[in-house]
C-alpha cells in the first residue's frame, strides 16, 4: 500500500472534479478575476449556510481575524482573552493590531476553558476570541453570559469549524464577528488562499467591504487607509461548488470518525470527546499519547504520516518572546502540546486504509 497521508487534498478535489474544471474554465473564460459574480454570489450563499446576515470574502483567515480586530476598535492597551492552545494565526490577528492577549487554559474538548475565563478579565479586557479548535464548538452558553455580564466583544475564530453548532446554533454567529478560513486543508478549502468574515452588523459589514478594497467604496475615492484583502472570483467559484458539497463531506469525516471512536483501542492513546449540545466537524481527529513522539515514529515507519497539531504554543514561540511568558506558565496548554497527535482523516479516505490506521494505532 501507498503511503498513508495525514490529509490527501487531491482525493477532495477528485471527489468533485467535473464541477471544478467547470467553474474554473467559466471564471477563467469570462474575463473578470477580481471582485464579480462569483464574489457576490459565495457571500450570499455562505451568509446564508452559516445563518448570518452578511458575509465578507477576503484573502484569508488571518486577514479576517486581524481586520475583524480592527473593525471592533480594539488596539493598544486592549485585552483580548484567547486560548493558550491555538494556531498562531488567532494571536497574531490580536498583536497585528496592538492588543495584548491573554491566554487561558483549555478544557478537556481542547476549546476553552469556560470556567477559566472569569479569572482573567480585567479593565482592560476588550473582547473574547473563542476559538473551535479542530472542529467542535466550544461551550458557547457560558462564554455569551459573560460577555454580556461584562459587556465584551465575542470574535469567533472558525477556521476549523465551517457549520460545527453549539446547542442548535451555528458557530460565527454567537458573537460580532465569525473569522473564516479557506485554505485548501480546511473543512470548506479553496486552492488557495482565501477567507471571510460573517456578522449581522451592518456597520460592521460596510466597514470590512470598504477597508478590504483600499480603504475605497467608489473607484479612486478613499476612505479609510485599508487593505487589498480581496477573495478571487476563481476561489469564491470554486468556494461555491464545494459549498455546496460541504455537508455531505462533513458526514463522511463524521462516519470516518466514529469508527475511529469505536475501533480505536490502545490504553496508550486518549481518544477525543464530544461536549454535550455541541458538533464536531472533524477538521482533525485528533488523539493523545504520552508517547506521542514514540508513536509518531512508529507510525511513519508503518507508512501512516501524522502531524502535530500544534508542538509550540503561542506563548512559547519566538514570535511571542516580548511577552514574557516561559514554560510553566499554562501547564494544560504546554501538556497538549507535548501529547496531540492528528491521525489521517480525509475526503475520500478508503476503508482500507482507515483499517490499516486502526489496526497500527492498536498494536502500539
Ligand atoms: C488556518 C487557521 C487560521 C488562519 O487561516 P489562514 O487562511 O491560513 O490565514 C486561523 N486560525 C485557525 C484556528 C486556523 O486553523
Amino acid at each position: 500500500m501507498e503511503k498513508i497521508m495525514p490529509n490527501r487534498l487531491d482525493r477532495g478535489f477528485y471527489q468533485y472534479q467535473e464541477e471544478f474544471e467547470k467553474k474554473a474554465i467559466e471564471v477563467l473564460r469570462s474575463g473578470w478575476y477580481i471582485m464579480g459574480k462569483e464574489l457576490e454570489a459565495f457571500e450570499r450563499e455562505f451568509a446564508t449556510y452559516i445563518g448570518s446576515k452578511y458575509c465578507v470574502g477576503l484573502a484569508s483567515g488571518l486577514d479576517a481575524l486581524w481586520i475583524a480586530f480592527r473593525a471592533l476598535k480594539i488596539s493598544k492597551g486592549d485585552e483580548v482573552i484567547v486560548q493558550g492552545n491555538t494556531y498562531i494565526a488567532s494571536v497574531m490577528g490580536i498583536t497585528l493590531n496592538g492588543a495584548t492577549p491573554v491566554f487561558v487554559e483549555p478544557d478537556e474538548y481542547f476549546n476553552i476553558d469556560a470556567d477559566k475565563i472569569e479569572e482573567k478579565i480585567t479593565s482592560k479586557t476588550k473582547a473574547i476570541l473563542v476559538v473551535h479548535l479542530y472542529g467542535q464548538a466550544s461551550n458557547m452558553s457560558k462564554i455569551r453570559a459573560l460577555c454580556d455580564k461584562y459587556d465584551l466583544k465575542l470574535v469567533e475564530d472558525c477556521a476549523q469549524s465551517h457549520g460545527a453548532s453549539f446547542d442548535g446554533k451555528t458557530t460565527g454567529t454567537f458573537g460580532d464577528i465569525g473569522c473564516f478560513s479557506f485554505y485548501p486543508s480546511k473543512n470548506l478549502g479553496a486552492f488557495g488562499d482565501g477567507g471571510a468574515i460573517v456578522t449581522d452588523n451592518e456597520e460592521i459589514a460596510e466597514f470590512i467591504r470598504i477597508f478590504r478594497n483600499y480603504g475605497s467604496e467608489k473607484r479612486y475615492h478613499n476612505k479609510i487607509v485599508g487593505a487589498n484583502s480581496r477573495l478571487d472570483e476563481i476561489q469564491a467559484g470554486l468556494l461555491r461548488v464545494r459549498l455546496g458539497h460541504l455537508n455531505e463531506m462533513t458526514d463522511e469525516k463524521n462516519k470516518l470518525s466514529l469508527r475511529y471512536l469505536e475501533e480505536l483501542s490502545n490504553d496508550k492513546i486518549v481518544l477525543p470527546k464530544i461536549r454535550k449540545g455541541a458538533t464536531h466537524i472533524w477538521h482533525q481527529f485528533v488523539i493523545r499519547c504520552p508517547y506521542r513522539d514514540e508513536l509518531m515514529k512508529y507510525l511513519d515507519e508503518q507508512g501512516i504520516g501524522t502531524i502535530i497539531h500544534y508542538p509550540i504554543p503561542p506563548h512559547l514561540s519566538e514570535a511571542y518572546s516580548y511577552l514574557g511568558m516561559n514554560k510553566g506558565d499554562l501547564p494544560i496548554t504546554e501538556e497538549y502540546a507535548d501529547t496531540v497527535l492528528s491521525i489521517p482523516l480525509y475526503n475520500g479516505m478508503k476503508k482500507e486504509e482507515q483499517d490499516y490506521v486502526i489496526s497500527r494505532i492498536n498494536a502500539f
